[in-house]
């Protein structure tokens, strides 16, 4: 792609100034209200339980709770993963997705525990067994029926997320059977209003449960799917090139109408969909890796696997839908004057946007970029270019895992190379071993943890 200026060439006109002000919810906001939503479920069984006697009603009280605790359990996940962009921003994809697979956790346990408690609990009432109640409630109710399947299909969800059986799940399955949710939600709903006693007499109660669930099935719905669509329409992105930056990274160019709209700041990322015959059907996460102009979005990656490696061969006016942005890790989070980024590999994609755009004055910006070879050193030339126009530092670290390179990013090192390091916010991003050692090491050498900033390329 010779005839295309990239954007440094060109000059990128950011749009810093105007995203600063965007709507970001901080993740002690979002956690206080998840938490008020947790102590009004709590409430909501409280006003209808004035007292509990014996152990049929106390068992049958703890499945009441668990099982409305899972209700909303399930709401607050499917609202983690609605891709609200304020949420974004401000809490960070990545953090949502841990959020999302601890909650997960609970949601299953929850969920089991009401299965158990409640039917273990109305045996005790009804003077029969467990096994003769179970399978009264399941024939004599079909919702009952309905919710018993839905546990089933969010007990196997929960199995195929768990970090053994995920390492042997190729992405895409695992994405697939996590669709299931969805439809757990939707069989499980209508035994909670038929069976549920806080809502089988309390029309206002069910109001109030049905508007939780119809707000979060249309967030999902917007952000989802109509906000893609809308931008997928009226952007009109096309692949503009490809550049080889070293044997195994390539630079995407992608060239589309006001892009501008999309609002997308340096150090976020999209899902690329690129509309050829292979790969139309997966959408796979790439930061940005310049600040982003109204007529040009570009993308660095590391060729891994199929999605990837597909990426060298696009032709120029390949159709592309983006879905985005993404992920909170931008100037927003910073509070220090000083910015020092690190990058290993290819996580030097987010922090060349950062290196281009993130406000600093004079010698107040450093990037330590390491690589085991120097052909790994993809954008080299670029990076050159902006820390000089920038008056910014830049480290290369190049060699293996014990080289001299490597070792400077142990903590005595690291505040040579920076000397007042703990007074930096440190944005870092690369391959997760490298993310855990130097956030270590950065730990020791005084920076505060909630000055580090990272972006992790593993879901
Ligand atoms: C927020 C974020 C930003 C990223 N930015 C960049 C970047 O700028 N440059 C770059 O080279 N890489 C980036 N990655 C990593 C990149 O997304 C994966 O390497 C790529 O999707 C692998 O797909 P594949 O088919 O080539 O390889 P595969 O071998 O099929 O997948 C390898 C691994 O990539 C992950 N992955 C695959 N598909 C998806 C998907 N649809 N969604 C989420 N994870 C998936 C899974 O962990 C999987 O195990 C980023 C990842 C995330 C989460």
């Amino acid at each position: 792609m010779t005839a295309m200026t990239s954007p440094t060439r060109r000059g990128t006109r950011s749009t810093t100034t105007d995203v600063q002000a965007r709507a970001r919810i901080a993740p002690g906001v979002a956690l206080g209200v998840i938490a008020a939503g947790a102590i009004a479920v709590i409430a909501l069984w409280w006003r209808d339980t004035p007292a509990v006697h014996g152990l049929g009603d106390w068992l049958t009280n703890a499945g009441r709770i668990t099982g409305l605790g899972a209700g909303y359990a399930v709401v607050v996940l499917l609202a983690l993963m609605a891709r609200i962009p304020a949420l974004e921003r401000g809490v960070g994809t990545d953090r949502l997705v841990r959020w999302h697979a601890m909650g997960g956790r609970y949601t299953v346990c929850l969920a089991s525990a009401h299965a158990v408690l409640i039917t273990w609990g109305y045996a005790v009432l009804a003077h029969t067994n467990v096994v003769h109640q179970t399978t009264s409630l399941i024939l004599t109710y079909p919702d009952v029926l309905m919710g018993t399947v839905a546990l089933g299909l969010l007990i196997t969800v929960g199995i195929v997320s768990a970090r053994a059986a995920r390492r042997h799940l190729r992405y895409e399955t695992w994405h697939f059977v996590h669709l299931y949710t969805y439809l757990a939600v939707a069989l499980a709903f209508s035994h909670q209003f038929s069976t549920g006693a806080s809502f089988m007499f309390d029309a206002t109660a069910r109001v109030l449960w049905s508007a939780m669930y119809v707000t979060v099935a249309a967030l999902l719905l917007w952000f989802r799917v109509i906000t893609p669509v809308r931008h997928g329409l009226a952007r009109k992105l096309r692949v503009a090139g490809v550049v080889q930056e070293s044997p195994d990274i390539v630079s995407v160019y992608i060239t589309g109408r006001r892009l501008e709209a999309f609002g997308a700041e340096p150090g976020q990322f999209f899902r690329w969909r690129f509309l050829t015959r292979e790969s139309w059907w997966a959408a796979n996460p790439y930061s940005l890796s310049a600040a982003p102009r109204p007529d040009m979005l570009r993308i660095t990656v590391r060729m891994s696997g199929d999605h990837s490696r597909a990426l060298a061969n696009l032709k120029p006016g390949t159709k592309v839908w983006a879905e985005g942005p993404y992920g909170g890790f931008t100037s927003a989070l910073r509070s220090y004057p000083k910015v020092l980024l690190i990058a290993g590999g290819v996580g030097i994609a987010p922090l060349r946007a950062l290196l281009e755009s993130i406000p600093a004055k004079r010698g107040d910006l450093t990037l330590i970029y390491r690589a085991t070879t120097d052909d790994g050193l993809a954008l080299r030339e670029e990076i050159d270019k902006i820390a000089a126009a920038r008056h910014a530092r830049v480290y290369y670290l190049v060699g293996s895992r014990t080289s001299d390179a490597a070792a400077w990013l142990a903590p005595e090192n690291l505040r040579h190379l920076v000397p007042d390091v703990a007074r930096h916010d440190v944005y870092l991003c690369g391959p997760d071993g490298l993310v855990g050692s130097v956030e270590k090491s950065l730990r020791s050498a005084g920076v505060p943890r909630a000055r580090i900033h990272h972006e992790s390329f593993t879901f």
